[in-house]
């Protein structure tokens, strides 16, 4: 019997999936390098995470990414687990190693970083506080990210006031918390503004923080992106400010994964963008 070679399958798995815009973006890079190899949704329920991840490997996947409501609880299956998703709490990309070993990491900071790296390339995080608006998941991923790139204090506030204490906790002394009431009077220096919160995002609350104090010379960055200008992107440039969609961080995010999984560093560029918008 020939031996053929198998052609690597890659995944996000979640639940629910169909909304995910991570195939469109992954088949699009498979297509455009020329590289055999498919990237599919699974819904997967949180009761069979755990037998069913283990089954991937078994039948072909090199990786996956995860997402909602996995993010958390494959930390707990994954047998490496790198340092920056232990202390996120976090994974968003999975390698199936060849030694059958399940790698996790989290590539949610690096992507928030490198999409603010691309498109607002004179912004210098150094230079002064940022704030962080909402303390969930993705704020866990932003916070490690800013304090990475040198911003000196981060101004964190959330409505849920336990969930930013536990991120000072975690994170250490440049995070600072306040009241999510307070959030708008964070505003006046700050360097960098960013919302992790889903507030803005189709389908949920609208953005209702008041901007009035804001910081002209600040950037602004919303991890939201549906709708891709988001009222707080929009009120923020009126306001001076620079801002950056939160497409950039989707993009950026998924190429670690591309290249480990496929072999190949994709581009970020607007063609890839086009990609995922068309989805
Ligand atoms: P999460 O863990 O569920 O956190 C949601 C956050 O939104 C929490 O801080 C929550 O506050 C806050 N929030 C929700 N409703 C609110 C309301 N009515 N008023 C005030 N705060 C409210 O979700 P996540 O994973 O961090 O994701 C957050 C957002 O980032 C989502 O929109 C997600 O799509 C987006 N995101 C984008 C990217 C990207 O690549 N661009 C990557 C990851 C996430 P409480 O703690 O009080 O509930």
């Amino acid at each position: 019997m020939t031996d053929h070679p198998r052609i690597p399958l890659a995944a996000v798995i979640g639940h629910p999936i169909a909304h995910s815009r991570s195939p469109a973006l992954h088949n699009y890079w498979l297509k455009r390098y020329g590289i055999k190899g498919h990237y599919i949704p699974i819904d997967i329920v949180p009761v069979d995470l755990s037998r069913l991840l283990r089954t991937l490997p078994e039948l072909g996947f090199v990786g996956c990414n995860v997402t909602i409501p996995h993010k958390e609880a494959i930390l707990q299956i994954a047998d490496v687990v790198t340092d920056r998703a232990a202390l996120i709490g976090a994974a968003n990309t999975l390698i199936f190693r060849k030694d059958g070993k399940i790698h996790a990491d989290n590539t949610d900071g690096s992507g928030f970083i490198a999409n603010l790296r691309q498109n607002a390339p004179d912004w210098k995080p150094a230079s002064g506080p940022a704030v962080v608006l909402g303390a969930g998941g993705a704020a866990r991923a932003v916070v490690a990210a800013l304090i990475e790139v040198g911003v000196p204090e981060i101004r964190l506030a959330n409505r849920t006031r336990a969930r930013a204490d536990a991120i000072r906790q975690d994170f250490g002394a440049k995070i600072h918390v306040h009241e999510w009431v307070q959030a708008p009077n964070l505003l006046d220096d700050a360097i960098t503004v960013i919302n992790t919160t889903s507030l803005g995002m189709t389908g949920k609350q609208e953005f209702h923080v008041p901007l009035h104090r804001l910081n002209p010379g600040a950037l602004c960055n919303d991890l939201v992106y549906t709708p891709l200008k988001t009222q707080f992107l929009i009120e923020a440039e009126e306001r001076g400010a620079s801002v950056v969609d939160g497409l950039g961080m989707l993009l950026h995010q998924a190429a670690p994964g591309f290249e480990r999984w496929f072999g190949t560093r994709p581009e970020v560029d607007e063609a890839a963008r086009k990609a995922v918008l068309a989805a």
